[in-house]
């Protein structure tokens, strides 16, 4: 039997963390993504309540929604490739708090993006990132993974190429390395210049090459398409079908054995971004992502 599709999206918290494995559930979806702090802050002395946890465990059961199918987004401000020591031990301090809450919530993985190599030395940038996440890895024991996410490849962002994230993760100890890994996301593979769109060959040759040069297959994706041309470096996410992208590289992807068995994660626009906090309904833009998506992984 091949291992199947887990598909998701990083849906709306309107109401609490629960919430968003209530919605998700409601669009059929067997995957989920969310921030457990709010994203623009270092989240560095935010613990999680276990009420909290409670909750969001139990709103997962009912949503049919496997825990280790869960990824945390971590907050866009940690960027642990900075060489400014002090931001740096901020962020790396904010990326184990967030191994924390992720550990206390059950969760499959945490993802972030590595931030900046603001000395414009990718190599030195490389051995921050991978002393952040060897940090946040010691001081926090537990299942959940922590998985580095490619860049849309702007400015002196790190994690552009396959050989970045190979040197960041090459940089992490033995003992810790099987509990870190990386994920990537289609929008930013597009707009960092990889034509993943060019035909179902192509994408395959893209995939083996990060497969060979990290050593291992990516642990989740993230399904967007891109607002930005190809190699614009722009970060912008749309709905399957309305980029550069198209829809049908997304059923190349989905033929793939290496998307099955772990999160397929949606950060595609929502429609109700105000749905009230009781409301446990899916938003339309979801559901209408989860059909194209669910013909495709039926090869249809
Ligand atoms: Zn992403
Ligand atoms: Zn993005």
């Amino acid at each position: 039997m091949p291992q199947q599709h887990f598909i998701g999206a990083h849906t709306v918290d309107n109401g609490g963390l629960h919430m968003t494995a209530l919605r998700a559930g409601s669009a059929g979806m067997r995957a989920l993504q969310c921030f457990t702090a709010i994203p623009r802050f270092y989240g560095d002395k935010s613990s999680i309540k276990p009420e909290r946890v409670e909750r969001f465990q139990k709103a997962l059961r009912e949503a049919g929604i496997r825990p280790e199918h869960v990824v945390v987004h971590a907050a866009y401000v940690l960027s642990v490739a900075t060489a400014e020591p002090d931001k740096w031990e901020r962020a790396a301090a904010g990326l184990a708090k967030e191994m924390e809450r992720s550990t206390a919530l059950g969760v499959g993985a945490v993802c972030f993006h590595p931030g900046s190599a603001t000395d414009g030395d990718p190599k030195a940038a490389a051995k921050r990132v991978a002393k952040a996440i060897t940090q946040a890895l010691k001081a926090v024991d537990g299942p959940t993974r922590l998985l580095v996410e490619n860049t849309a490849g702007a400015g002196k962002t790190v994690g552009r190429t396959a050989e970045e994230v190979a040197d960041i993760l090459r940089h992490v100890p033995d003992g810790v390395r099987g509990r870190t890994g990386y994920g990537l996301d289609t929008c930013h593979l597009f707009a960092s210049g990889w034509a993943i769109h060019e035909s179902q060959a192509r994408q395959k040759e893209i995939l083996d090459e990060w497969e060979q040069t990290v050593g291992e297959a990516p642990g989740f994706f993230h399904l967007n398409d891109s607002e930005g041309a190809f190699g614009s470096n722009r970060d912008r996410h749309v709905l399957l079908g309305d980029g550069g992208i198209g829809a049908e590289p997304f059923r190349w992807l989905l033929a793939d054995p290496r998307s099955r068995g772990i999160p397929l994660i949606l950060e595609t626009p929502q429609q109700n971004y105000e749905i009230a906090d009781d409301d446990a309904s899916a938003d339309p833009y979801d559901l209408r992502m989860m059909e194209l998506l669910t013909r495709f992984s039926k090869g249809v």
